[in-house]
């Protein structure tokens, strides 16, 4: 059983959690032990304790751990990424970028806690002189979904200890394994006892420990929208800060003068790869008319054309459904969709050597933006394709979603590109660019029912993991 890392040292749990890989279920990636509250609790005071010594400690030693956690994530990406590939199911090419992602990450951070900074001013008073300054926001919980169970878990942990933070950290039950690799190279990278813990655990308990534990001054979460509002509410009764990332239904516009070379790979990459499960996947296509037959012709011949299969076969395109639920909550939205009168093209279980959740990629064709299966987040590999007349059509269907996180366009046309950009109701903008698939080194996140909070990722991390001080000095 793996245990988890609390004030420096590997604690086992009365109860393990089983992690199979859901391209193979007889393949056990592992047993990880399973915290209670009452180790929750354990890890949080630990935490509260290493905080004044971890936030007084030099940008150096903080820059020095994260780089060193980079380099290791560096050079072990080939086994962390088939070790991902096996808990997770997306492919080994897919896994193996994640997992150089998260290093990319860390050793950005490492360069940001070097270079944290503040104001000097001229106070309004004589002889008064005013210092604007950033320090840790104390003990940070941080709760993380299974889809990205690497990349993600890096880019909040990075800027935590970055900017003088503790750290628990609570990974998804589904993905454990990565979670603890990465503890095990933060731990072993000499990270001081208490500065960051990992406790494994269910979302009702170790989760729900978190956000209601006084000594816990901040939640950065990302998951459904259902479990971050009701974490928002209690954060909020706690005062505690809080950011949440959670679901889509990005929109992918495409115009009458898109290049159908850009436009159909663009969507067969956000709608299905990694299986579908990207908050920013592509899964309404909104096609003008003039345009619609044809693209959908390309797009229907290259989606039933993508090989579905085991991540670790070379050949496999798109990997297995995360899960046996996951994979009955997809087929009941292709059944849903059809209901509607949608016309479903793919989208049915599929069987390959192993036993595992593997399901054929769906498009839902002639489908309204008034269906179900056109308004709630599937998380699967479903996209709605949804038939408009002009450029205002699209625009304000895209708009039409109670989610804002990315937003897509193609088009050859500057001006609509220009008017997309500025009117999409959405965090993030992509022209002739899938929805999915984002930078490092710059703001991530959405609006309306996708985001709250501020932005994680590049600099504007540091508006959450840091809090201000506005000091006043007068006489000396
Ligand atoms: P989820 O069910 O909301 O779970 C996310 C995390 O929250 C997991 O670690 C989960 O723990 C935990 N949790 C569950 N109930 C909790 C509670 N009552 N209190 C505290 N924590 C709790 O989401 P998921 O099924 O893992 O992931 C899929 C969702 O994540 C999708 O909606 C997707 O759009 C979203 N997502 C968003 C982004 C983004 O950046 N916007 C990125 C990736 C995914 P357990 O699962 O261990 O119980
Ligand atoms: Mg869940």
């Amino acid at each position: 059983m793996k245990h988890n890392l609390v004030a420096g040292e590997w604690i086992p749990a009365a109860d393990a959690v089983e992690n199979r890989n859901p391209a193979d279920t007889a393949d056990l990636v592992g047993l990880f032990a399973l915290a209670d509250a009452a180790q929750t609790n354990t890890a949080i005071e630990a935490a509260h304790a290493a905080l004044p010594k971890w936030a007084a400690s030099t940008p150096q030693v903080r820059s020095d751990l994260l780089e060193a956690v980079a380099q290791a994530l560096f050079a072990r990406a080939d086994e962390i990424g088939t070790l991902l590939a096996r808990e997770e199911g997306k492919t080994l090419a897919e896994a193996k970028g994640e997992t150089i992602r998260a290093a990319q990450i860390f050793r950005f951070f490492a360069g940001e806690a070097l270079r944290v900074a503040g104001d000097a001013l001229a106070s309004v008073r004589p002889g008064v002189s005013i210092e604007v300054s950033r320090e840790p926001v104390g003990v940070v919980g941080l709760i993380t979904p299974w889809n990205f169970p690497i990349a993600i878990p890096a880019w909040k942990i990075a800027p935590a200890l970055a900017y003088g933070n503790t750290v628990v950290f609570k990974p998804a039950e589904l993905t454990p394994a990565c979670g603890h690799v990465l503890a095990e190279i933060i731990h072993d990278a000499g990270c001081p006892a208490g500065v960051f813990n990992l406790v494994v655990g269910s979302g009702s308990v170790v989760g729900e420990t978190m956000v209601n534990h006084p000594l816990v001054d901040a939640i950065s979460f990302t998951g459904s929208v259902g479990v971050g509002r009701a974490i928002a509410a209690k954060a909020a009764s706690w005062m505690k800060k809080v950011q949440l990332e959670m679901g889509g239904k990005n929109p992918m516009v495409v115009l009458d003068d898109a290049d159908l070379d850009i436009a159909v790979p663009a969507v067969l990459n956000g709608a299905f790869y990694s299986t579908g499960q990207r908050c920013t996947a592509s899964s309404r296509i909104i096609v003008q008319a003039g345009i619609h037959d044809a693209f959908v012709e390309r797009l229907a011949a290259e989606t039933a054309a993508l090989t579905v299969g085991n991540p670790l076969d070379a050949a496999t395109q798109i990997g297995p459904v995360v899960s046996e639920r996951q994979l009955a909550g997809n087929l009941s939205y292709v059944a849903l969709a059809a209901s509607e009168g949608a016309e479903v093209l793919g989208g049915e279980r599929l069987n390959r050597d192993t036993e595992g959740w593997f399901q054929a990629p769906a498009l839902f064709l002639n489908a309204t933006n008034q269906m179900r299966s056109s308004r709630e987040e599937i998380f699967g590999p479903c996209a709605s394709v949804i038939k408009v007349a002009d450029f205002d059509e699209a625009l304000s269907v895209a708009n039409d979603t109670e989610f804002g996180l990315s937003a897509g366009i193609c088009t050859s046309s500057l001006k609509h590109a220009r008017a997309f950009k500025s009117g999409a109701k959405a965090g993030m903008v992509m022209v002739n660019l899938p929805t999915a698939g984002v930078d490092y080194h710059v703001p991530f996140g959405g609006r309306k029912g996708s985001s709250h909070g501020s932005r994680e990722q590049g600099r504007y991390a540091a508006e959450f993991y840091t809090t201000v001080k506005t000091a006043y000095e007068f006489g000396g």
